[in-house]
C-alpha cells in the first residue's frame, strides 16, 4: 500500500524530544517554541511569530486580533479547507465567498472588488498548493478600501510571492506619493498580509509532530495583544520578559500556545527546512515530466488532463502535486484503478458555500438565489482534482505510482 500521505522525519526529531523532556521545561513558550520562532523571523523576516497548536488557532487569533464580530464580513475563498472560514463565523461575521481563477484554484484577485462592501473588514487569501494568490493585487485593493489581509498560508511555508512590473506600477497608483512600495522585491508568503497562518500538521511540508501552526503579526499595532490572546488573556509574556512585575486577566484569549515536544519536533524539521524542499521539489518535478510526457506520448487517459500552473508572480513549494480531470466521472474512475493498484489517491475540498453548515448558518442575509453562490471555478475543483501521493519520504514507491497511474489511464 503507498500512502497519501507519510508525516516527515528527518532524523533528530526524538533526540529534540528526549532534550526538551530531559530540560524539565514542557510547557509552551520554552527553548524549542523561541528557536523555532526566531527561525521564521530570521529567515523570512516576519515582524513577530507565535507557534500555535495549530493553523487553525492561528487563524482564530487572527480573527479575533481583526476585532470583527456581528453585521461585519469577510472575503474568503469557498475552495479551501474549513479552518479558513470557521475562525470568522465564531466571530460572528458574515462569510462571502469568492470564486477561483480558471487556470488555477487560489481566489481570483480580479473578483474581490465586486463582493466588497461597506461591511467587507477583511480579505483571507489562501496560497492554494503553496502557490501565491496575486498578493500585489489584493494588497492593493486591501490598501483602497481600508480592509485588513489574514494570509492562509497553512500550505505556502518556503514559498514566494514574485512582483511583476506590472504591479509595481499599479502599486505606485494605488498608494500615497509618501507611501513606500511594499513589492519592490519577492516576498515570503506569509509575510504580507497583515497577519498570517502556516500549518505544521502532519499533511503539510513540515511537521510539528502531528499538529501544529504559527500566527504570524506583520502589522506592529497587533503584536502585543497577540502575545496576550496567545496565553489565555493574560500578560504573561510581558512578565517573563521582565516589563511588568505581575501578571493578570487584562484581555480574551485561550491557550493557543503548543507544549515543547511539538516544538522539538518541529526545530528538527526546520534544521533541515532545505533538504525536505529539494527533496519535494524533485519529486513534484519528476511527476510534472512524467506525466506530461505520457499525455504527448498520447496515453489515452490523460486526454484533456490538466496539470498545475504556477503563475509568474509564484513559486513552487513543493506542497502538492495535482491532476485535473475533464469531469467527476474520470476522476473517480482514475482514484477507483489507483485504489485497486493498492495506491491513495485522494479529492478535496466540497465547496464550503454549498454545504449545509453556511446555508443553514452563517450566510448572513444573502439570499440562496444570490449571484454569490454561483462559484464555477470552485465547483470544478471540486470535481475533477485530484492529489498524488507525495511526501518527503516517498523515494522509489514513486516508481510504482507512476507505473499504476500509466497503468490506469492507458
Ligand atoms: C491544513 C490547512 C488548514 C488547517 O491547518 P491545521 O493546522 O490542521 O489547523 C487551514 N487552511 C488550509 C488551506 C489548510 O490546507
Amino acid at each position: 500500500m503507498i500512502h497519501f500521505n507519510r508525516p516527515c522525519m528527518t532524523g533528530r526529531e526524538t533526540d529534540y524530544i528526549r532534550q526538551a523532556v530531559e530540560s524539565g521545561k514542557l510547557s509552551g513558550n520554552g527553548e524549542f517554541t523561541h528557536r523555532c520562532q526566531d527561525f521564521f523571523q530570521q529567515r523570512y523576516g516576519f515582524r513577530k511569530c507565535l507557534l500555535t497548536t495549530s493553523c487553525t488557532d492561528a487563524l482564530e487569533m487572527a480573527a479575533l486580533l481583526t476585532g470583527v464580530g456581528p453585521g461585519d464580513e469577510v472575503i474568503v475563498p469557498s475552495y479551501t479547507f474549513v479552518s479558513s472560514a470557521l475562525a470568522f463565523v465564531r466571530c460572528g461575521a458574515t462569510i462571502v465567498f469568492a470564486d477561483s481563477c480558471s487556470d488555477q484554484p487560489n481566489l481570483d484577485a480580479e473578483k474581490i472588488e465586486s463582493l466588497i462592501t461597506p461591511r467587507t473588514k477583511v480579505i483571507v487569501p489562501v496560497h492554494y498548493a503553496g502557490c501565491a494568490c496575486d498578493m500585489g493585487r489584493i494588497m492593493a485593493i486591501a490598501e483602497k478600501h481600508n480592509l485588513l489581509v489574514v494570509e492562509d498560508a497553512a500550505q505556502a511555508v518556503d514559498s514566494w510571492y514574485k512582483p511583476k512590473a506590472k504591479d509595481e506600477a499599479e502599486e505606485r497608483s494605488v498608494h500615497s506619493s509618501t507611501s513606500t512600495s511594499h513589492f519592490n522585491s519577492s516576498r515570503p508568503l506569509g509575510g504580507i498580509g497583515h497577519l498570517a497562518a502556516f500549518s505544521f500538521h502532519e499533511t503539510k511540508n513540515i511537521t510539528a509532530g502531528g499538529e501544529g501552526g504559527m500566527l504570524v503579526i506583520n502589522d506592529e499595532r497587533f503584536i502585543r495583544r497577540a502575545e496576550i490572546i496567545w496565553e489565555k488573556g493574560t500578560n504573561r509574556a510581558e512578565f517573563f520578559r521582565g516589563e511588568v512585575n505581575k501578571y493578570g486577566w487584562v484581555d480574551t484569549g485561550s491557550s493557543f500556545l503548543p507544549a515543547e515536544i511539538n516544538a522539538a519536533y518541529l526545530w528538527a524539521q526546520l534544521e533541515n527546512l532545505d533538504k525536505i524542499q529539494s527533496e519535494r521539489k524533485r519529486i513534484w518535478q519528476r511527476y510534472d515530466d512524467e506525466l506530461k510526457g505520457m499525455q504527448a506520448a498520447g496515453l489515452k487517459g490523460l486526454r484533456g488532463v490538466t496539470f498545475p500552473v504556477i503563475p509568474d508572480h509564484a513559486t513552487n513549494n513543493a506542497h502538492m502535486y495535482y491532476l485535473l480531470f475533464p469531469d467527476l466521472a474520470k476522476r473517480t474512475d482514475f482514484i477507483a484503478k489507483m485504489k485497486a493498484r493498492d495506491i491513495l489517491t485522494v479529492f478535496h475540498y466540497l465547496p464550503l458555500h454549498s454545504s449545509d453548515f453556511y446555508r443553514n448558518s452563517c450566510r448572513g442575509h444573502y439570499p440562496l438565489s444570490s449571484i454569490l453562490y454561483q462559484l464555477p471555478n470552485c465547483s470544478r475543483y471540486a470535481d475533477t482534482l485530484v492529489r498524488l501521493p507525495l511526501y518527503y519520504a516517498l523515494g522509489d514507491d514513486q516508481d510504482r505510482v507512476l507505473a499504476a497511474a500509466k497503468e490506469a489511464l492507458a
